[in-house]
């Protein structure tokens, strides 16, 4: 199973030669308030050893772990959460695309209730978190997950593929019954600065109509427009836009976190359009499923960049299909 390469050495590697895996040089910490339970919740993002991955941890409930991969993939409630047996994270998107935007592969997620904060609604203030701790090479390599053939999902009129490429990139399509966002399109070669400068900022955003309905499901109890842009039949309740694209950019921020439950940083042109959480990690698991459409390669290096430009032209195959 493709889940047990991630903890093999490989004999013989000359590891200083290869992207390395990283994690945080020091601990820190935040508070806030989740965007569906409206509860306090102090985050803490603590450095962890080369393989551990991404797990996050219930501090309230004893220090239970949950891991960040798509097996645990638990309620998608606009919102995706994961699961190990009873207990539950949510809303863990954005925290997941700034962690492997900035080259995060192993860190531990410590929450004090089960909803990770939903900050300003947008990854920035993950992003100034991650900034703020510094970040540590470990002696282990990266493996990416190179895909070698087009693999793809459709639901209705929402779909979403991957295809071969040399970069990361993701282009993501939206197409809503509003004037504001009749129709926004955006491709972006994902590299780091390229994450914290065009992304990360994008907040997330929901209609005035539905505000009611969420809150009567018991969702949305924290939301305010100081973290989530609220739009009404005329236009936007803020105080402007961040992007006049900023809801298109938003959905590329989501479908970066969610398709982090992969496990692997990948290598492979992501195409969307309408998707959501629930399509997003159907995706992500289908993707898993199909072993013959990627193989596992190593980045030789010869420089520290989080996310290569172009993956180097020397890749090391790690697992032959
Ligand atoms: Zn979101």
């Amino acid at each position: 199973m493709v889940s047990g390469l991630l903890h093999e050495p490989l004999a013989g590697t000359l590891v200083t030669s290869y992207f390395s895996q990283r994690t945080l040089r020091r601990a820190i910490s935040c508070a806030g308030i989740g965007l569906h339970s409206g509860r306090k919740v102090t985050l803490s993002l603590r450095p962890a050893a080369a393989g551990s991955g991404i797990r996050f941890r219930r501090s309230d409930l004893g220090g239970v772990e949950v891991p960040a991969q798509v097996n645990h993939v638990g309620a998608i409630n606009y919102a995706t959460g994961l699961m190990s047996g009873a207990v539950q994270v949510d809303t863990v998107e954005h925290l997941l695309a700034a962690l492997v935007s900035l080259g995060i592969d192993n860190v531990t997620v410590e929450l004090s209730s089960p909803e990770v904060p939903i900050m300003d609604g947008s990854a920035a203030p993950f992003v100034y978190l991650i900034q703020e701790a510094g970040i540590r090479t470990l002696e282990a390599p990266r493996r990416y997950m190179k895909v070698l053939r087009p693999i793809s999902l459709t639901r209705g009129d929402k779909r979403i593929a991957i295809y071969p490429s040399d970069h990361f990139k993701v282009t993501y399509s939206i197409a809503f019954d509003h004037p504001l966002l009749r129709h926004q399109s955006r491709t972006i070669r994902l590299t780091s600065d390229a994450f914290v400068d065009e992304i990360a900022p994008a907040r997330t955003f929901t209609f005035l109509k539905e505000v009611e309905m969420l809150r009567q499901q018991g969702l949305a109890l924290g939301g305010s427009l100081e973290n989530a842009i609220v739009i009404s039949d005329t236009g936007v309740l803020n105080n402007g836009l961040r992007f006049d694209d900023e809801f298109v950019r938003h959905k590329i921020l989501d479908v970066i976190g969610d398709m982090a439950l992969v496990g692997h940083p990948m290598i492979g042109h992501l195409v969307a359009h309408r998707g959501g959480h629930a399509l997003h990690t159907a995706f992500a698991a289908r993707v898993l499923e199909e072993t013959d459409a990627w193989m596992l390669v190593e980045g030789r290096a010869d420089a520290g960049h989080a996310i290569p430009a172009s993956l180097p032209t020397s890749v090391h195959p790690v697992r032959a299909n």
